[in-house]
Order: structure tokens, then C-alpha cells, then sequence
């Protein structure tokens, strides 16, 4: 049977609901009480204070479906068919509870015969040295030694720093000879999409000090994460997280706007995928409160919109079209996140503003961008100098990493230490143009607070107060 996102987590919280576990609702994308993230990203980032004892767990046993972001994850988008930077994460979690059998047990009941996987295509992996892992693998479900994978430290032990850590489990679907790169070495593990990762069952087992010592936890944790959009992709039989039926309603808005068919030629797809991921991250983060600006989570979301708004139009749309679009994520995840429905005419405006600024000077500035590109090539230069990614940064309002982006399509790069020279000698002037406005009894706090250096408009003004001072 062909079920959807949205009953696929339903009937994944349940299931953990039917095994006593808590189901609590999907944490905020921004980060509680944590500096070491920006945003989260992945199901058991908000629950860190349960696995290290700072908080009691409400129960030892919960369950979530996590809004995360990963942009570490950005280049990859809409190249392969399993990444994106907003993504839905299921989870199981124990807190000094149950561990290694009844998490595989219950991983392997889930996907076999909730969701009616066929076993013979499913293929679990094992740290190199969990041999209590592995062997209930093969003698309690019954998994033949041979399909069974070890793999090392880099793949199936999750460690970060020091603290609670241990080796995992994940759980890969083989989709076919047709989704393989065709390498006769093709196998589970191989980067290519024919060899999905699913699910990994993280085992944390063991203290580490950092230093390479590991002492055995007297409290033994598991904390899973399975992508919900690649379940869906694996159970819908389709060729990418883009296609399963609430993303696929979006891909088609991309198209319908653009006037582009799907899966007729690589770079549209590719822009295509960018702007449906892109625009599902941007709706989510202004969801729970984070606005574009040029620091921090704010930075991640105003790059990201501007890629998205780049990547359209490279598929030719003119004008605004992503706060339009938002409206179509909201209808495709509103059964699962509300927040979103409550708050449609908030990202609808917050969208539209950005935007609305972007589109002032993108053409521009990508015209502006054409033409340096041009004069390198002519002069046989590959590095942009500071100043002029600047120029981009401060007049075209573009990021540091689009115009980046943009240019290492063609082999360039920029020149990244004298662009912050340009930033930091433009912030030493803005200071001064403070002090002289504020001589002139007004105040320019509150615009700063709006943001300097996108409201281009009054980093003009401020610059204009400062050179009539001087
Ligand atoms: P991959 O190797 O495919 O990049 P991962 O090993 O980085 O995945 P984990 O950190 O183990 O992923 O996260 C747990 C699960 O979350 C994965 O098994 C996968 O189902 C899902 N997941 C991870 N990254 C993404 C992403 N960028 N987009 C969609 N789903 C993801
Ligand atoms: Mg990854
Ligand atoms: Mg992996
Ligand atoms: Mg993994």
C-alpha cells in the first residue's frame, strides 16, 4: 500500500505510542538553552539534557518527529535524491532503558510489517567491533551473515567531543539496479542513491573523555532518526525525497511558475529541487521565529531564500514568487506542524519583504557579477578580489556564499580575507556616520537593529550623512 508523509508519521508515532513510549511534538528549529548548535538537526538534539542526566525525561521511553536543518547538507541538494536542508526526522529514544534488542527488534517490525518493506531489500550495518549488534542481526531476526555490513568509525560510531557516545546501526534499502551508479563495486555504503540510509539506531553505550578512553555508561541510551521524506521515498517507490506526495505538490508549483518541465533536462531539475527544498526550510525556520538577517540562524535563512530566489531565475521565473509558494508548503505540513497555519500570514510577509529587497538589485547585481566574471576571464585571473564580492555583499544584497556559489560553477573563487577587510572598514565607517547622525539629533539605532547592511537603501543614508560630516 501506498501511504503518505503525513500517515507515515502518524502510523511511525504510534507504533512507538504502542511500545510506551511518549509522543511529544516536534521541538523548535532554534536551539533552547544550547550554544553549541544553531539550528537543530536531528531528533535527539533537542533532548540532549535527558541523554546527559541535566533534566529527567518525562518517561524513559519517548517518541518525535524532529523539524531539522541540516545546511551542511546545502551542495548536495537536488544532486542526489536523498538530502535536504529542511528534512522531518522519526525518532525512538530510551532514556537508560531499553537498548540494543528491542531497538532493532522494534526498527525491523516497524519497517517489515507496519509499513510492509520487503525484507529481502533491506540491509543493516554494524560498527566494526558490536558484536552483540550484529549477531542480533543475524540470530534473532534472522538476517543472513552476508548481508549484514561492518562498518568503521566514520560511518557507525556517532561521537561528538567528549560526553555520552557509541556505535550505531543503520538500516538501507536497496531501490534497484535502475537508481545504482553502475560501478561494478556498487554496494551498500556506496555515495550513489541505489543503497538508500534510512534509518540509524545509535547505541550510546559508552563515556568518552575525549581522549580516546571510553568507560562503559552505567545508563545505556538509544536514540534513532529515520528521514521521514525517505521512507516515504522507499515506500512510494518514487525517485527522490522531491516525489513523494506533499513535496511532489510543491515541485509541481516550481514548475507551473517557471513554465518548466520536470525531468527533462539535469540543470532544471537540479534549480527545481534547490527552490521547492529551499523555500520548505525558509517557511519552517520563519515559523518559529527566525527573521533574515545577516548573522547567525538569521544569515542561514537570508542565504537561503537568495539561493532560492537565484535558482529561479535560472528557471526563467521574473519577479516575487516564493512567498506565494510558501502557501503550498503550509498545506502539505500543516497536519503535522499547525504552528504553520497559525503563523501563514506572518511567513507570507516576512517572505515577501525579503524578496521584495532581493529583487530590487539581484538582476543587477547579477548582471554586475557577469561582468567581473568576464573581465577575470579576460585577464586570466580565477580569485574575485574582496572588494568587489563586497560591492555584491553590500549594494546587490548578495551573500558572501551565493556570489561564492555562483562563481565556483565556473572555476572561480573569492578572495575571502580581503572581503572581510571591505566588511570590517565599512563598519568602522557606519560607526562613525553614527556618531555624526546622532550629533544631528536622530537616531539610527532602531535601523540597525532592522539590519544594516540589507536595508542597502540606509547604509546609503548613513553614508551619506558621514561624507557631508567629513
Ligand atoms: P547520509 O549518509 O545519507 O547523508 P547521514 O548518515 O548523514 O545520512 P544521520 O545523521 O544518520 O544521516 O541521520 C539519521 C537519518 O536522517 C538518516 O538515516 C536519514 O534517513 C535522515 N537524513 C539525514 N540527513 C538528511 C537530509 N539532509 N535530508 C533528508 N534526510 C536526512
Ligand atoms: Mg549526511
Ligand atoms: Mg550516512
Ligand atoms: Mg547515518
Amino acid at each position: 500500500k501506498q501511504y503518505g508523509v503525513n500517515e507515515l508519521r502518524k502510523m511511525f508515532l504510534e507504533f512507538f505510542e504502542g511500545k510506551e513510549h511518549l509522543a511529544m511534538k516536534s521541538f523548535s528549529l532554534v536551539p533552547h538553552n544550547d550554544n553549541s548548535l544553531l539550528l537543530i538537526n536531528s531528533g535527539m538534539a533537542p533532548l540532549k539534557p535527558y541523554f546527559t542526566g541535566q533534566e529527567i525525561p518525562p518517561r524513559k521511553r519517548v517518541t518525535t518527529c524532529q523539524k531539522c536543518i541540516r545546511t551542511g547538507d546545502i551542495e548536495n541538494i537536488g544532486k542526489t535524491a536523498r538530502h535536504g536542508t529542511f528534512f522531518e526526522m522519526l525518532g525512538n529514544f530510551s532514556f537508560g532503558d531499553y537498548f540494543k534488542h528491542e531497538a532493532i527488534a522494534w526498527s525491523w517490525e516497524f519497517l517489515t510489517e507496519v509499513v510492509g518493506l520487503e525484507a529481502d531489500r533491506l540491509y543493516p550495518s554494524v560498527y566494526l567491533e558490536d558484536d552483540e549488534a550484529f549477531d542480533i542481526w543475524n540470530k534473532e531476526i534472522g538476517i543472513p551473515a552476508e548481508r549484514i555490513y561492518r562498518f568503521g568509525k566514520e560511518d557507525n560510531f556517532w561521537e561528538h567531543g567528549s560526553g555520552p557516545c557509541g556505535p550505531c546501526s543503520e538500516i538501507y534499502y536497496d531501490r534497484g539496479e535502475k537508481y545504482g551508479c553502475g560501478k561494478p563495486d556498487c554496494k551498500v555504503g556506496c555515495e550513489c542513491d541505489r543503497y538508500i540510509e534510512v534509518w540509524n539506531n545509535v547505541f550510546t553505550q559508552f563515556e568518552s573523555d575525549g581522549k580516546g578512553n571510553y568507560a562503559e555508561l552505567e545508563q545505556k541510551n538509544i536514540d534513532t532518526g529515520m528521514g521521514l521524506e525517505r521512507l516515504a521515498t522507499v515506500v512510494q517507490d518514487v525517485d527522490s525525497i522531491f516525489d513523494v506526495d506533499t513535496i511532489q505538490a510543491l515541485s509541481r508549483k516550481v514548475c507551473e511558475i517557471s513554465g518548466k518541465e520536470y525531468k527533462k533536462k539535469y540543470e532544471w531539475d537540479v534549480s527545481i529541487r534547490i527552490v521547492t527544498d529551499h523555500i520548505r526550510s525558509a517557511a519552517f525556520m520563519i515559523s518559529d521565529g527566525i527573521m533574515p538577517t545577516n548573522e547567525g540562524r538569521g544569515y542561514v535563512l537570508r542565504r537561503i531564500i537568495r539561493r532560492a530566489a537565484r535558482h529561479g531565475r535560472l528557471l526563467g521565473v521574473e519577479g516575487q514568487f516564493l512567498a506565494d509558494l510558501s502557501k503550498t508548503v503550509i498545506e502539505g505540513s500543516k497536519d503535522g506542524y499547525p504552528e504553520l497555519e497559525e503563523k501563514k500570514d506572518f511567513i507570507f510577509n516576512v517572505l515577501t519583504q525579503e524578496e521584495t529587497k532581493f529583487n530590487k538589485t539581484i538582476d543587477q547585481g547579477l548582471v554586475i557579477l557577469g561582468e567581473m566574471e568576464a573581465s577575470m576571464e579576460k585577464d586570466g585571473v580565477k580569485e574575485l578580489a574582496g572588494g568587489d564580492a563586497f560591492k555584491l555583499y553590500d549594494t546587490y544584497g548578495f551573500p558572501l556564499d551565493l556570489t561564492k556559489e555562483i562563481l565556483e560553477e565556473k572555476g572561480f573563487t573569492v578572495d575571502e580575507k580581503s572581503f572581510a577587510e571591505a566588511m570590517q572598514e565599512q563598519k568602522v565607517k557606519a560607526r562613525s556616520a553614527r556618531k555624526a547622525t546622532n550629533y544631528m539629533g536622530a537616531d539610527v539605532t532602531v535601523y540597525e537593529s532592522i539590519d544594516p547592511a540589507v536595508t542597502t537603501q540606509f547604509v546609503g543614508y548613513d553614508r551619506l550623512v558621514h561624507d557631508s560630516k567629513i
